[in-house]
């Protein structure tokens, strides 16, 4: 779901709900994601999410930015590896979601990573947005259950995966993870992945009707006798990479998976 009102019945939502809000976040600084909906909706959308600032904002490539969300609400937050946030975008009860790489709860701070494919509301307020902007927040909430994943761990996703797969950098599994995305440009990519330290990730670039996920496939079958896989990103791959990795007799318990987007879709979780 896309849409902010699915938050609304999330208890957690309304727990430290206007934590941080103060009257000089809302009125001196830009505020590119701020909901423009009626004066009702609007009360209680801020009433439920959490404000940040956008501490930092780094251009690593055409269209991936680092983008550091700071701020008193972000302080004293439960947050495991795997969760999403969802951001407000520009207009109505929409939002777009995004993994945070890391969380200082004690500093208040968590990092993103946003690939801006093309030209929707997550693209355009990744692409536009300048240090000291405010945004609007739901989160952090549940998403990509790591529960039981034990390494090794290959992890497999696309250009919206680089951000988990940074998180996982940081974490208990670092030295035991084996990352493998699908790209559409390898030249813009594999850059990017060396500056956020997975240079040595394997990238495998998108052929006409997804005949390179052939070659995927074959590799984590080829790693699949011990490994828990993580699935992550455009939900066709996960679905068909699942499929293989099933008729290999890899059980469900060995795999978590999370579709980020789909053709023609907005908002899957
Ligand atoms: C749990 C979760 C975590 C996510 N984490 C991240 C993250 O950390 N970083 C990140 O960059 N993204 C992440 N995403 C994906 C991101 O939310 C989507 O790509 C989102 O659709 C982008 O919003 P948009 O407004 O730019 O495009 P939308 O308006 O949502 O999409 C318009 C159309 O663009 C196409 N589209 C959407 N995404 C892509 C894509 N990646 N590549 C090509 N075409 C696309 C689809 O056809 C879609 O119908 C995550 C998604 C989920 C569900």
């Amino acid at each position: 779901m896309d849409s902010l009102s699915s938050g609304l019945a999330c208890p957690q939502d309304f727990s430290d709900r206007r934590k941080g809000l103060t009257a000089p976040h809302r009125t001196q600084m830009h505020e590119p994601s701020k909901p423009q909906q009626g004066p009702v909706a609007r009360m209680l959308l801020q009433w439920l999410m959490r404000p940040a600032s956008i501490a930092a904002v780094e251009t690593l490539s055409p269209h991936f930015r680092s983008i550091v969300l700071e701020g008193d609400a972000l302080k004293g937050l439960a947050w495991t590896m795997g969760q999403k946030i969802q951001i407000a975008m520009g207009s109505g009860l929409s939002a777009r979601t995004y993994t945070p790489m890391s969380w200082d709860t004690e500093k208040g701070r968590t990092k993103l990573l946003a690939f801006a494919h093309g030209d929707g509301p997550g693209s355009r307020w990744a692409s536009g947005l300048r240090e000291g902007d405010l945004c609007w927040f739901f989160g952090p909430r549940r998403s990509l259950d790591l529960s039981a994943a034990k390494a090794p761990i290959i992890l497999f996703g696309d250009e919206t995966s680089f951000g988990i797969a940074s998180a996982f950098r940081g974490s208990r599994l670092a030295d035991d993870t084996t990352y493998m995305f699908e790209v559409s440009d390898a030249a813009e990519t594999n850059p990017v992945l060396a500056a956020i330290g997975l240079g040595r990730a394997t990238s495998i670039v998108r052929s006409a009707e997804d005949a390179h996920l052939a070659a995927v496939e074959a590799e984590l079958l080829r790693l699949a006798a011990s490994a828990h896989f993580v699935l992550t990103g455009k939900a066709s791959s996960i679905q068909r990479i699942g499929r293989a990795l099933r008729a290999a007799n890899v059980a469900r318990s060995r795999m978590s998976a999370k579709a980020y987007w789909a053709p023609g879709k907005t908002g899957l979780d």
